[in-house]
């Protein structure tokens, strides 16, 4: 049945955040605590943790017994599943690509990652956390490559305190000015052959090559009401003590607690609408998810926090006579620049000796190796870096699925001994801005909803290819360097999408004419608009993003709320 415009629900908010994950549960947060009336408009359901979260399942209580339906996967999320973490416990957590189509050459293919409901993906998010420098802020500008950053590391480091203070971050100062220390917790501690890795590589490096803890959004002990971790692992599905930070476990609580805060699950974004006679945001057009009617919604300022490509997607599909290719596109940028860390290089071996030791618990954590290459010497193949994680570990009796045998005793070896220790590292690189990487809505699809789907075209470049060649080179140094067997390296060219690190369709510059947004996440065309999920981000830098956003947004908030408190916007 067809609802007329006079039935549409719209009600006047302070603000608008669009999406309640990361980003989105940050806008919540601080919004509400500065006293804004805010509405936030979730695509997915809720999240109910009692229902919801399995970490503590066992696999003998799960219909395929931790195998995961195959089939329904191949058939419902044939993209999602791409990532080990959409398991039989968690994979509904993660979209279902039928109902949320987009395109891609099949010679260039995509892997687009996404949660819809309450939470996005801050419930199964890796949660590794690592400040940015002004090796990073400053890149750009030095290399002559895309637009230059409108801020510096001094703009955001009160910001990357104020958010670890709040999220709770356990990780080892180190020192290093290119991976600038946070507001640690206790770190988690390295075990024996991680141990044994890093002091092999000081020894050889001298401080040039470093293996630290993983900094990570963690709790080693009670903070801000939540309990410490215990160890149990497998944090992607959920966690009941709310351990790691998650907006369901953190951010959306403390904007509930203001009183100010209203959460409208099931509510699916399709436009932000504008007024051309006061060249402002007026709030946004959605569909009810469960019953298809349109809605309404208006306020005074509007944060998109949809994701990177989410939030591009709102903004293309938001035409007017004034911005007929997209709201606030004037620069023509909006959609391009789409960037993903280069990942799948790497290398790993085992450490003979420490036969003796072994770990206790499932520390949901591993080690890293901070950026080296183009810190102070230019490397001859690419620009900037990457990054290492990985960990050691004692190999369990799975490794009978790649160790020669058979037989009664062959099983009864893998049972009664653990296997050697194992150390592995992955590469994680950076990925330079491209405008022919871009996003764009797609002629005819449509999701579910009826809502453009998006078209997207991104593909790694010569450096990329370059940095992962390095990757695999200097991993397997690092382990000869240990004095690691049998070592084995890894240069599969994984999809750009896949590391679920999608940003920059929206980027932030000085210059209007080149850049969609300012050095405040505000719209440089309609100044009550802000966006500060990933879709901001100018280039990509190698270290895991999300303490990024989360920074901004909160930093994007502070100025939103005074200048709207002034009365500017
Ligand atoms: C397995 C995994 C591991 C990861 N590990 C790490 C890590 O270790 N460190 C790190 O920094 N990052 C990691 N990430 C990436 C991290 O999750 C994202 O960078 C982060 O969640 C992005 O935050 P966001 O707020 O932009 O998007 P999300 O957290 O995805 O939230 C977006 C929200 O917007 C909602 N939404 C989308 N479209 C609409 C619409 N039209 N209307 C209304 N609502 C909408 C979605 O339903 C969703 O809830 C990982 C991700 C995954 C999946
Ligand atoms: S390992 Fe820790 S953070 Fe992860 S689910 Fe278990 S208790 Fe929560």
């Amino acid at each position: 049945m067809a609802v007329s415009r006079s039935e549409l629900p719209s009600r006047a908010y302070d603000a608008i955040v669009v999406g309640s994950g990361i980003s989105g549960g940050w806008a919540a947060k601080e919004l509400t605590e500065k006293g804004l009336k805010t509405l936030v408009l979730e695509a997915g359901p809720p999240i109910v943790p009692a229902r919801d979260y399995a970490e503590h399942v066992p696999a003998h209580a799960l219909s395929y017994r931790g195998f995961a339906n195959r089939r329904a996967l191949n058939r419902e999320q044939p993209v999602q599943s791409q990532t080990g973490a959409c398991d039989e416990w968690a994979s509904k957590f993660f979209v279902n690509d039928r109902e949320n189509p987009y395109s891609y050459d099949p010679k260039a293919p995509f892997a687009w990652i996404r949660g819809r409901h309450v939470g996005g993906r801050s419930i199964m998010w890796g949660r590794q956390v690592y400040r940015w420098s002004d090796l990073d802020f400053e890149a750009n500008a030095r290399e002559n490559i895309a637009v230059d950053w409108p801020i510096r590391y001094a703009d955001i480091a009160p910001w990357y305190t104020y958010v670890e203070k709040f999220i709770g971050v356990s990780g080892q100062a180190e020192g290093l000015a290119h991976l600038p220390d946070g507001e640690f917790l206790p770190p988690m501690q390295l075990n024996c052959a991680e141990m044994h890795v890093r002091d092999a590589m000081t020894k050889r490096w001298r401080g040039e090559r470093v293996l630290t803890v993983g900094r990570c959004a963690v709790l080693t002990r009670p903070h801000e009401g939540r309990a410490p971790c215990h160890y149990c692992g497998p944090c992607h599905r959920g966690c009941i003590t709310h351990s790691y930070f998650s907006s369901v476990g953190s951010t959306l609580p403390a904007a509930s607690a203001t009183g100010r805060l209203t959460l409208r699950p099931n509510s699916v974004v399709a436009e932000v609408m504008y007024d051309e006679r006061t060249d402002r945001a007026t709030g946004v057009r959605a569909v009810d998810a469960e019953t298809l009617a349109p809605l309404e919604f208006r306020a005074r300022v509007i944060f998109l926090c949809a994701s990177a490509l989410e939030s591009a997607r709102i903004l293309l599909n938001s035409k007017t006579s004034r911005f007929p290719t997209g709201l606030g596109n004037s620069s023509g940028e909006l959609g391009r620049n789409v960037m993903d860390h280069v990942f799948g290089a790497g290398a790993s071996g085992t450490l003979p000796g420490m036969d003796n030791r072994k770990t206790f618990g499932n520390r949901p954590n591993g080690a890293y190796v901070p950026r080296f290459r183009n810190v102070t010497e230019n490397h001859p193949d690419f620009l900037r870096g990457y990054g290492f994680q990985g960990g050691g570990g004692r190999s369990s009796w799975l490794r009978g699925m790649r160790t020669p045998g058979f037989g009664a005793a062959f099983k009864d070896s893998l049972l009664s001994e653990l296997g050697p220790w194992e150390m592995d590292f992955g590469g994680f690189g950076e990925c330079l801005p491209r405008p022919d990487n871009f996003v764009a809505l797609h002629p005819t699809l449509k999701d579910k909803w009826g809502i453009p789907a998006l078209h997207v075209q991104c593909t790694f470049g010569p450096n990329e290819r370059a940095i992962l060649k390095d990757m695999r080179v200097t991993a397997a140094e690092i382990l000869e360097a240990a004095g690691a067997k049998d070592i084995k390296t890894s240069d599969d060219e994984l999809p750009p999408g896949l590391c679920i690190h999608e940003m920059g369709t929206a980027r932030m510059g000085r210059d209007p004419r080149t850049s969609v947004l300012n050095g405040w996440n505000q719209s440089h065309d309609v100044p009550n608009l802000f966006v500060t999920d990933g879709a901001c981000m100018t280039s990509s830098g190698n270290q895991n993003p999300s303490i990024t956003y989360m920074a901004l947004t909160a930093r994007a908030c502070d100025y939103a709320v005074g200048r709207l408190k002034r009365g500017e916007i």
